[in-house]
């Protein structure tokens, strides 16, 4: 009845599902996953009283630059 409760909390997301995975995403999808990848696997990310690693930062503006990218073709596309 209760089986359920036993299985340890193993939805953690795996490396191999985020690879496969963002193979169909977009740059600048891509750019936002391996962020949000690094800042759930980074110690330093994840201890809310060190704040961020430079790591997270690149990763940041890179996916920043992304947006950025995007939104500027996106705005000359458009007539
Ligand atoms: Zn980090």
């Amino acid at each position: 009845m209760d089986e359920r409760r036993d299985q340890p909390p193993d939805r953690v997301t795996r490396p191999s599902v985020i690879v496969s995975g963002a193979a169909k995403l977009s740059p600048l999808q891509q750019a936002w996953s391996r962020y949000v990848t690094h800042t759930t696997n980074c110690p330093t990310c994840r201890d809310i009283d060190q704040g961020r690693c430079e790591d997270s930062g690149r990763l940041w503006n890179a996916y920043r630059a992304q947006g950025d990218e995007a939104y500027r073709r996106l705005s000359e596309e458009t007539p």
